[in-house]
């Protein structure tokens, strides 16, 4: 069978979308290697129910001959429908990028644009093994629909701008309000986030609520974190404190925040993040392209109890959302840095990529499990760059990239078979057509 893009109907329009029904069907992946071994893997209701050599009668068949059966990626931070920024306003500094080539074009993006943005992010994180992603942008429904429909997870957040000094957010409070409760007519596999902008973008009252609605309905408090110098000496100018107390003396720091960045960061910072199990993300490709000046601290972070994550970011500081590039040069940006080419090791790398954040977004700690949910990749070993195959995870981490997944399966369906995506050529389609008509609307309406 081959996956479809078509299969997953849900409508844009937040107050029409359908309540999507779980999973009611089987799969089996035959023939594959896990953990060293050659099994078959049964899929039932959107759970493993089997790994064994039993030929369990099902309503359709992956072939998994010769390939190894893997954990899907998680990408921890992401604005997915950036793909449509993609290469527009490179080698810019950060505010003058932000000013000149984003935000005008997103003050002017529409829903249908966004959707198509989100679509051609999955098609590509689907091909690069990424079946989960933690988003924030501009129009919830939208991002939504795109996930619903291609079948991968996601956790959604429609992001909380409310600079101090421009008055009432009860709107953004009211929206956030809305969207939690329509997010619920959703599947499992879309979930839904908080997501204050970053501490410059959001008045002091407005990240206080953010951390109360985020505790009163036990939801993921996602925010940009100590991304910058800049960020950091501009809190101490306006609050006496770094950006990490300043958050916590607001109430939002606990197990449930997840702080993308998190580069500029004193030993007490690292302390309280530590203790109160923070998930912190590293994005080492946009810090690096941004130029922050500054790496996330790895080590000290997970000796102090922080979990760890990786992420790509938005395309538009990156430029794509290959999980693989982004775990090898996270890798050897810590050895860098540090001076030290054994400040971390491919095993940890892939496990801030696979397990470490898993149990933050709802997903499995320990996947591939029976009981477990029913997502994985299929690598295939006889890519030229994963041989000889001494060590999987080395490989993974120095070696791949995207292209050595053959096969991804969510939810127990088959979103790629054997690269092939169906829709693929329509989706590339649309996003183009998307992304210049974006751009030349909004360029029209700026000669006005
Ligand atoms: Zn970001």
């Amino acid at each position: 069978m081959t996956g479809s893009f078509t299969s997953f109907a849900a409508t844009a329009d937040g107050n029409s979308t359908r309540i999507v029904e779980p999973v009611m069907s089987s799969l089996l992946i035959r023939d594959v290697l896990l953990r060293g071994q050659r099994t078959n893997i049964f899929c039932e209701n959107g759970r493993i129910s089997a790994i064994d050599g039993e030929e369990h009668p099902a309503d359709s068949m992956l072939d998994g001959r010769g390939m190894i059966a893997h954990p899907p990626l998680i990408n921890a931070h992401t604005h997915a429908s950036m793909t449509l920024f993609r290469g527009n306003g490179d080698d810019l500094p950060l505010m003058e990028w932000l000013t000149k080539r984003v935000w005008p074009y997103e003050r002017g993006i529409s829903p249908d644009e966004v959707y198509w943005g989100a679509r051609l992010a999955i098609l590509e994180m689907i091909r690069a093994g990424t079946v989960f992603f933690n988003d924030m942008y501009w129009d919830f429904h939208a991002v939504a629909k795109a996930v619903e429909e291609t079948g991968v997870r996601a956790m959604i957040a429609a992001v909380l701008l409310a600079p101090e000094g421009t008055g009432d957010f009860s709107k953004q409070v009211a929206k956030n309000e809305q969207l939690y409760e329509e997010a619920k007519r959703y599947s499992d596999r879309v979930q839904f986030a908080v997501a204050p902008h970053a501490i410059y973008t959001v008045s002091e009252e407005a990240l206080r609520w953010s951390g109360e609605f985020s505790k009163e309905n036990n939801l993921v408090l996602h925010t940009h974190l100590s991304e910058t110098e800049h960020e950091v000496k501009e809190c101490y100018e306006q609050h006496g404190c770094s950006p990490v107390e300043y958050l916590e003396r607001l109430g939002m720091m606990s197990d449930r925040l997840v702080a993308a960045h998190t580069v500029w960061l004193s030993e007490k910072d690292i302390a309280i993040l530590g203790e109160h199990k923070a998930t912190c993300v590293h994005n080492p490709v946009s810090n690096m392209k941004l130029a922050v000046n500054g790496v996330y601290p790895y080590r000290k972070l997970q000796a102090a109890g922080a979990v760890t994550a990786i992420a790509t970011d938005g395309a538009g500081s990156n430029n794509n959302l290959d999980m693989f590039e982004e775990m090898k040069i996270a890798a050897l940006l810590q050895k860098f840095k540090g001076n030290d080419p054994t400040a971390i090791t491919a095993k940890e790398t892939l496990d801030m990529a696979v397990k470490n954040p898993a149990k933050r977004f709802g997903l499995d700690g320990n996947p591939l499990q029976v009981g477990g949910l029913a997502d994985l990749i299929l690598i295939n070993p006889d890519m030229p760059e994963l041989n000889p195959m001494h060590d999987l995870a080395s490989h993974l981490v120095y070696a791949a990239n995207g292209s050595v997944v053959d096969s991804v399966v969510c939810d127990g369906r088959v979103l790629m078979e054997h690269r092939n995506i169906e829709g693929e050529d329509e989706v590339l389609a649309k996003a183009r057509e998307a992304s210049a008509s974006l751009f030349a609307r909004v360029d029209e309406t700026n000669q006005d």
